[in-house]
């Protein structure tokens, strides 16, 4: 038994345990330490394990985020609330709801990358799974190890391409750890129902591979069917022990990431969040960027630099979106052009992967243009006349001075935005688009940059970050008990999302809601998901209720 958790509503959960004294105070998910009440300690053993004062949970709050704060680095901020969550989970989480903008930066990107790079030296204690090639034949065994078996969500990551920096192996257990700890924070997900997993298959990494205490599966990647074989049977024993779960794909590399997600879409609900939900939060971007301008979204015509994972998966989005608003195929067609190292994606480029296929452009459109395949981006803009330009080349400096010109000559506030990460990889930096613009650019970026001074006035910088997207596509997942999650879903969020920026922040051009609102953002894209695949609005609110969790400490029951 150990641990099973009844919802008795959104705000009052118990929790039936057999645990007892030190075993209690162990197990992070029911550790409250100094809150265990006077009648607890009685009842589960625990007299004299404690000090006496018995605390509330904002007196231990407060107690903690002031020890936090005091360590000036942020690994070491890191360290110290990952090693609360391994101590007392329900308290992290309510440090982190309360402090989300301050500490998300801490337990995700930039500083949980870090963490990663640095694994298997601050290594401390176990969180999630490692599934590795020497459990072939016996995985489902391995996630039936996992000690809450209620699974509703699950991110995976096969570790190849971890944020910007590349393959770190067993380490990036990191990132599915980070996601779900923002799940539960932005959409009320209980932690219980959720598991973080590593797919070890190896790492290409020579450093990782030759240090002594790298902690991971050592040996170089699997590849080609030995990978999908492996792929095929995680899939198969998660339908098998997690019937109800839908999988969040994390940062594989490029090709295995769409191979991955097609493979497996139409069997288990899951999605990438790399693909679909930098997609979703750059068309709402392009959504508030439309409320600002006061143009029409079938009337944008979109640059994309950077025909990645990023850059597909965006285009593929926007023109889903112009198709549902009405748009004919040969218009959409000639509404987006992508540009990659090759040049144009057109149908003279050469070994052209299939999810770049669908955006290359015939003879006909390129002579409409005037344009050749092998245009300069100056070129491309000053003939193709974009409204929107993208970024997601990963290449620094990409938006030169004279293509910012350019676009800016024939388009009022023209959309730029700059999406690589990390900062030192963006395509321009946000200081240079205004001053280039003359303060006209309507500007968002992949990776948060400081506020500057334009002409007198304070610039604050709208990020393009996918936390405002994947809870509430989970969560609207969750509640739909879907089995399979599609781009309608991502088209919601984003419109969702668009909506919710006021008019205050729209005229100080902003095209995200404040951050500190994730939680409300993210139930309303989950309910909207919902209620245009069909459910009724009471239904969703319904589900909504009994699903989202706000971190409190529950009543124990005992069992024995
Ligand atoms: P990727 O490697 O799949 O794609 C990058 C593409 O850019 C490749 O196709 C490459 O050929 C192309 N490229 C390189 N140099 C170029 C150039 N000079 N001109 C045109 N194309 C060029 O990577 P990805 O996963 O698509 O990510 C790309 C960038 O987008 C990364 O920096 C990533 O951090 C960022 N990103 C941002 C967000 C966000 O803002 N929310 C989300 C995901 C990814």
């Amino acid at each position: 038994m150990q641990y099973q958790l009844i919802k008795k509503n959104q705000s009052e959960h118990e929790v039936n345990t057999d645990l007892k004294g030190i075993d209690l105070l162990s197990r992070p998910l029911l550790n409250k330490g100094s809150a265990f009440t006077s009648e607890e300690r009685e009842v589960f053993g625990l007299l004299g394990l404690l000090p006496s004062h018995i605390s509330t949970i904002e007196e231990q709050s407060k107690r903690m985020y002031d020890e936090i704060i005091r360590k000036d680095r942020p690994l070491d901020q890191f360290i110290a609330l990952n090693a609360l969550q391994n101590r007392n989970e329900i308290l992290f989480y309510k440090i982190l709801y309360d402090h989300l903008v301050e500490f998300m930066p801490i337990v995700y990107t930039p500083t949980v990358g870090l963490a990663c790079q640095e694994f298997s030296r601050i290594f401390r204690k176990v969180r999630g799974l490692w599934i590795t090639p020497e459990h072939r034949g016996s995985i489902s065994k391995v996630l039936k190890n996992y000690p809450f078996q209620d699974i509703r969500l699950i991110v995976a990551t096969d570790n190849e391409r971890i944020l910007g920096l590349g393959d770190l192996g067993a380490g990036g257990i990191g990132i599915p750890i980070g996601k779900l700890s923002l799940y539960t924070v932005a959409a009320g997900i209980h932690p219980c129902h959720t598991l973080p997993l590593s797919l070890d298959v190896g790492t290409d990494n020579e450093e990782l591979l030759s240090n002594p205490l790298y902690l991971g599966w050592r040996h170089p990647r699997l590849r080609g069917q030995d990978y999908y074989a492996f792929m095929d049977e995680f899939v198969e024993s998660v339908e098998k022990c997690f019937p109800k779960a839908i999988l969040q794909w994390e940062d594989f590399k490029k090709q295995n990431a769409f191979t991955v997600l097609q493979r497996y879409q139409s069997r288990l609900a899951s999605f990438n969040d790399d693909i679909q939900g930098t997609a979703a939060v750059a068309l709402a971007g392009i959504l508030s960027g439309c409320r600002i301008t006061g143009t029409p979204f079938k009337d944008q015509r979109v640059l994309m630099v950077g025909a990645g994972a990023a850059g597909t998966g965006i285009s593929h989005l926007l023109k889903q979106k112009w198709k549902t608003d009405g748009l004919k195929e040969n218009e959409l067609f000639g509404n987006i052009l992508l540009k990659d190292t090759q040049g144009i994606l057109s149908t003279h480029s050469k070994d052209l992967d299939d999810n770049k296929k669908e955006f290359a452009w015939p003879e006909s459109l390129l002579k409409k243009y005037d344009l050749s395949p092998d245009a300069s981006l100056l070129e491309a803009i000053e003939k193709f006349k974009p409204t929107c330009l993208i970024g997601t080349s990963g290449q620094v400096g990409a938006f030169t001075k004279n293509s910012i010109l350019e676009i800016a000559k024939h388009t009022k506030q023209p959309m730029i935005f700059p999406l690589s990460n990390p900062t030192s990889h963006s395509e321009a930096t946000p200081k240079d688009l205004m001053e280039w613009t003359q303060g006209r650019a309507i500007v968002a970026t992949g990776s948060p940059f400081d506020e500057f001074i334009y002409n007198g006035s304070t610039i604050r910088i709208s990020q393009g970050n996918n936390v405002y997207i994947y809870p509430g596509v989970g969560l609207g997942a969750l509640i739909l008990e879907a089995t399979r999650i599609d781009d309608a879903y991502f088209a919601t969020a984003a419109t969702t999302l668009a909506s919710l920026v006021s008019k205050e922040d729209l005229e100080a051009m902003q095209l995200y809601p404040d951050l500190s609102k994730l939680r409300e953002i993210s139930v309303k894209i989950a309910h909207d998901i919902a209620v245009d695949q069909g459910m009724s609005p009471l239904e969703s609110q319904r589900r909504l209720d009994n699903f989202v969790w706000t971190p409190k400490y529950p009543r124990y029951i005992p069992q024995n």
